[in-house]
């Protein structure tokens, strides 16, 4: 198992103000920051960033969420980071999410559910280098 995973703190959480807590949660919850940006997606990074959903009912829409606002950027790291990360942000649907996850506690529904986590170590390094330089890796 890696010991990193990528994370992005969604348009909607980082609009209402929830970006110091949800980071702070991460770091309570033992996950060190390695590399971290706040920056924008375009129409054309969100749809690049998001491939392969690319077939999914709800692409065009989670485009569009992902590029309506600032987002940040966060690489962790962890033992077994990418599943003990979402076991810790809980299920994609916050209403079906454990209590005390970062979705229950910030997500407002399945499209808008705060934080974006790496499905597996192979995605985490593609993901972290979609946003992050050798140099901004630490
Ligand atoms: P993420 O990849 O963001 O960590 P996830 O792995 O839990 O989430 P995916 O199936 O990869 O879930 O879906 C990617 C994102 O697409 C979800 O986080 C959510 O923002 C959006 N999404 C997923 N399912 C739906 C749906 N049924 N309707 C609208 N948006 C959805
Ligand atoms: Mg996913």
């Amino acid at each position: 198992m890696g010991n990193i995973t990528f994370t992005m703190i969604k348009p909607n959480a980082v609009k209402s103000g929830y970006t110091g807590e949800i980071i702070q949660r991460m770091v309570a919850g033992g996950f060190k920051v390695r590399a971290m940006k706040m920056t924008e997606l375009s129409v054309k990074d969100a749809q690049r960033f998001y491939a392969v959903h690319s077939e999914r009912s709800f692409f065009n829409e989670l485009v569009e969420f992902m590029s309506s606002g600032p987002i940040v950027a966060i690489m962790l790291e962890k033992e077994n980071a990418v599943e003990n990360f979402r076991k810790f942000i809980g299920a994609t649907d916050p209403a079906k999410a454990d209590e005390g996850t970062i979705r229950k506690l910030f997500g407002e529904n399945v499209q808008s559910n705060a934080v974006h986590g790496s499905d597996s170590d192979e995605n985490a390094v593609i993901e972290s280098n979609f946003f992050f330089s050798e140099r901004e890796k630490f």
